[in-house]
């Protein structure tokens, strides 16, 4: 670690919450997977903010958007309507075949919306009695850090110290379609599910799972509400991971890479007998769906049109697998995951992950451990084969101790 980078990590310390760990990295630029750090050093980026990268660092479509509508307009509220929204909505409906999008800003608060839908669908809809609504949720997941979210977290560091938590979400193993059956009780409005839970790990659900969620809801009225902030938008090398399945959620969570890595853009996306139930006043955001937003999600549901990302990330994804299943099965016990998404799961004995991610900064690759024992790789989905084929070398190297 240089001594620029050390004197621009302590100055943030001094005057920045401590609710995160960052790896001893300041970055300064980047394009596509590649980053610049303040050390002059270009680091190959395999993390992707957490996929809200997947189309790369500065990619030149989204800047040039982006720009035009900064020059332009950036925000009217929801008080007004501005010539961005129509067609954003519209596209991302396209994107979705479904009728109705409802903008937010950030993954938690499409969650909590989703949320607060399905309850009132229930109510409306379903005619569950009133307050009474159960949304069944799954061991190990991860949808945000809102209190109402991180009070259905199975997660310790998550929840404790936070509480008193909303109730009403009762929580099930996940992969398991026996247990999801038996919580299922009169006053069950939804499932809220990871397509594959990516925070705990990228832990892929068993084949047929996402299938007989989807027909547990139809049996019991139910709505599926799939959490594809971090799976979907190409990710998995489908728009979204329940396309694996060829299952339909009622209700679709976006996030993340909606907004291109340019700004935060997430949505929640749904049918008009679903949808229907909100009313004016009944939920809002002063950013949700506003100019600038739009344009930049309007050209990110353009790209995914092209269904490039889509086949690069299938194309890639199926390369980087292989790479990844020829490391020593000593230090690698299993690799899980679906197109350009991986969990690396390192053997017992060996070094945290945090630890191999300290190597792999020093070898100029970034990447972040998912919990204590799994290195994740999700790299933007613009990155090439020969740099993809480097960062598997570089994880070699880190494993066996340098
Ligand atoms: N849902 C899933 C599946 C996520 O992976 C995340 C973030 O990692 C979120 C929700 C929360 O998104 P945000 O951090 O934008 O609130």
């Amino acid at each position: 670690v240089t001594e620029e980078t050390r004197a621009a990590l302590a100055r943030a310390d001094a005057h920045s919450a401590h609710n995160y760990s960052p790896l001893p990295v300041v970055i300064e630029s980047g394009s596509g997977a590649w980053v610049r750090g303040v050390d002059g050093v270009e680091y190959l980026d395999v993390l992707a903010g957490y996929s809200a990268l997947n189309f790369g660092h500065a990619h030149p479509a989204l800047v040039s958007v982006a720009r035009e509508q900064l020059g332009r307009l950036t925000l009217t509220s929801r008080a007004f309507q501005h010539d961005r929204f129509a067609d954003f909505c519209s596209d991302l409906a396209r994107l979705c075949k479904k009728d109705a999008v409802l903008p937010m800003n950030t993954g938690a608060e499409a969650v909590e919306t989703a949320l607060k839908l399905a309850r009132k669908w229930g109510y409306d809809v379903k005619g569950v009695e009133r307050d009474r609504a159960e949304i069944i949720t799954f061991g190990g997941n991860f949808h945000g850090r809102t209190i109402g979210i991180v009070g259905f977290s199975t997660d310790p560091d998550a929840r404790d110290g936070f509480g008193p938590f909303p109730p009403g979400f009762p929580s099930v193993d996940y992969g398991s379609s026996v247990a999801l059956a038996d919580a299922i009780t009169e006053n069950t409005v939804a499932v809220l599910v990871e397509p594959i839970q990516g925070e705990a790990g990228v832990l892929v659900p068993p084949d047929g799972y996402l299938a007989a969620v989807r027909r547990l809801c139809d049996e019991h009225g139910l709505l599926m509400i799939a959490d594809e902030i971090q799976s979907g938008l190409g990710r998995t090398g489908d728009t979204f991971a329940c396309d694996h399945e060829a299952v339909v959620p009622d209700v679709y969570v976006l996030g993340k890479a909606l907004g291109g890595g340019i700004v935060p853009v997430s949505a929640v996306v749904a049918n008009w007998d679903v949808m229907g139930v909100l009313h004016p006043g009944q939920h809002g955001s002063t950013f949700g769906g506003n100019p600038l937003a739009c344009a930049v999600g309007s050209a990110v549901v353009r790209l995914l049109e092209t269904g490039e990302y889509q086949q690069r990330s299938r194309e890639l994804g199926e390369y980087l697998h292989g790479l990844l299943s020829a490391l020593p099965a000593d230090r690698v016990s299993e690799v899980r995951g679906r197109g350009l998404w991986a969990g690396v799961q390192l053997a017992p004995g060996q070094p945290a992950a945090r630890v191999i991610c300290e190597r792999l900064l020093a070898r100029r690759v970034l990447a972040k451990d998912a919990h204590e024992g799994t290195i994740r790789i999700a790299p933007p989905l613009v990155i090439s084969r020969a740099d993809l084929a480097w960062a598997v070398e570089q994880l070699a190297e880190a494993l066996v101790g340098n």
